[in-house]
């Protein structure tokens, strides 16, 4: 057994906001800006060698406004969005980065006017558009949501305790993405 130093913190409702010290998310429940929703294995001592519950998931009792966490747009993340696999074809090799809209039509180097193309289907398409070229596209690019299990899932290793919280929003936001569809 290891000694907890971290707590996953959860906004008022319930989206994994962050990871902070045990000692900072103690003085969160304390002052009552928090609750624990699930407690560590070990306790923390406080003065007089007192006995606390370590709080290891806490969730807060108001609600923090941030930007939902971006995603750099780079090659790499574009082939991992589209699953490897060429928008045009189906194919999974020699992946090449493809604007929709050409750039000289004017077509901006974003998340949805760029997409994953084999090299010979980037070749076939060459200077055209989808519709120009007679290409549909698999699927239309967009850019992708931030999975906040991915952001957190390097502390599972340690801390099991946390897994249903994480993975329960993301069952949460997906679920929500397809009726918001
Ligand atoms: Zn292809």
């Amino acid at each position: 057994m290891s000694i907890q130093h971290r707590s996953l913190v959860l906004n008022q409702n319930y989206e994994p906001l962050n990871v902070c010290s045990v000692k900072r998310a103690f003085l969160l429940v304390f002052s009552g800006k928090a609750e624990v929703l699930e407690i560590g294995e070990e306790p923390i001592y406080g003065v007089g060698n007192a006995e606390y519950d370590t709080p290891s998931v806490i969730r807060l009792q108001y609600f923090v406004r941030r930007p939902t966490p971006q995603r750099r747009l780079s090659r790499r993340e574009v082939f991992a969005r589209d699953a490897h696999t060429c928008q045009y074809c189906g194919r999974h090799s020699n992946l090449t980065l493809d604007h929709v809209i050409p750039r000289h039509k004017g077509g901006p180097h974003t998340w949805d006017n760029l997409t994953t193309a084999c090299q010979k289907c980037n070749h076939q398409k060459g200077g055209r558009t989808p519709q120009e070229a007679k290409m549909p596209l698999i699927t239309k690019p967009r850019r992708p949501s931030v999975n906040p299990a991915e952001l957190f899932i390097m502390y599972l290793d340690n801390y099991n305790e946390w897994e249903p919280f994480l993975t329960g929003w993301v069952k949460k936001a997906n679920q929500e993405m397809k009726y918001a569809s």
